[in-house]
């Protein structure tokens, strides 16, 4: 660690332009509660830290003006509570940020640092892939726009290119009677690494489902969309045969590993019964 020189640009042309200069050899610090730890442990060993807390771009929480939201990659999910706005439209992505860890690590844990790590258990992810969440990034090449859905590539691996730093996630304006929300399964009651996650995003009109998205983490090598799950919801009044067809889309979708927090067949179970009770959290919020 002594080696390892660290820039806090105000910029975020200086942080782009040095995290490119280092050639793979820096990391992007917005938390630092899964960097440091890898650090710590002597996983990572990075010749520069560009610490991305001291750009405005990164920090920022936006309405458009529209009903959507663009929140900064760097905010933590502590500063994203305040924003009681935010909240009620996407309280699944919420509920997903501030799930992660204990109180400490909520005050620096944020969205981009959850993506960027790549775990396939990162528990905030499957509700902005539920909620078709777009992501900026920003590197040597110039801006560019990403579903969050098109990120993750395998485990501790993402689909930006060398010297790309995600800058802000857009959250698009909610049509009447949407809501989210997430679930997921852990042996504890806190402070472990979900077994299963669900997101659900749906659209209500009275008691129909007229969209949905599902997507599912941690029974895979990425978290997954599940456009099965979708189809099997939308149209449906969320009755229990449409809940059982995507409850079966989602088993289906599983390609879990086989661990001591679980077996293929236990975690392949739990994300149809995760799915159920994910839903009917959504729909009721969707209905208010
Ligand atoms: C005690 C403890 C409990 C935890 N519990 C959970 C949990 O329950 N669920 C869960 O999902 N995670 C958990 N984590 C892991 C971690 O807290 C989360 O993944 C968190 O969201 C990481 O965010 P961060 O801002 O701290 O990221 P950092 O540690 O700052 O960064 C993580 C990685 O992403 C890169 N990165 C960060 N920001 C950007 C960016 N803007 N652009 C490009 N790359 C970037 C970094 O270089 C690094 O490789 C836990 C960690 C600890 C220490």
């Amino acid at each position: 660690m002594t080696d390892t020189q660290y820039l806090a640009p105000a910029t975020l042309d200086e942080a782009v332009g040095a995290y490119a200069a280092a050639d793979g050899a820096a990391r992007i610090l917005a938390g630092g509660t899964d960097l440091l730890v890898q650090m710590q442990s002597g996983f990572v060993k990075p010749g520069l830290i560009v610490d991305v807390k001291r750009i405005p771009e990164l920090t920022a929480i936006e309405e458009t003006g529209d009903g959507g939201f663009v929140i900064g990659a760097a905010v933590s999910g502590a500063t994203l509570e305040k924003s009681t706005n935010f909240g009620r439209s996407w309280p699944g992505a919420l509920e997903g940020l501030n799930l992660i860890g204990s109180t400490q690590i909520q005050g620096r844990a944020s969205f981009g640092g959850n993506l960027c790590n790549g775990s396939p258990a990162a528990d905030s992810v499957p509700a902005l892939v539920a909620g078709d969440v777009k992501v900026t990034v920003q590197g040597p090449d110039g801006r560019r726009e990403l579903a969050v859905a098109d990120v993750p590539a395998g485990p501790g691996k993402t689909n930006l290119k060398p010297g790309e730093i995600a800058v802000s996630f857009h959250f698009p304006p909610r049509p009447p009677h949407s809501s989210d929300a997430y679930l997921r399964m852990i042996p504890r009651t806190e402070m472990d690494i979900a077994v299963v996650g669900c997101g659900v995003n749906l659209t209500m009109d009275g008691d129909t489902c007229t969209a949905a998205r599902v997507a599912l983490g941690a029974v895979a090598p990425t978290v997954v969309h599940v456009p099965d799950a979708d189809a099997a919801l939308v149209g449906s009044t969320l009755d229990d045969d449409a809940l059982e067809a995507a409850a079966e889309a989602c088993r289906a979708a599983c390609n879990p590993i086989d661990d001591k927090r679980g077996t293929i067949a236990y975690r392949t179970s739990v994300a149809g019964t995760l799915l159920k009770r994910t839903a009917a959290i959504a729909a009721e919020r969707a209905k208010a």
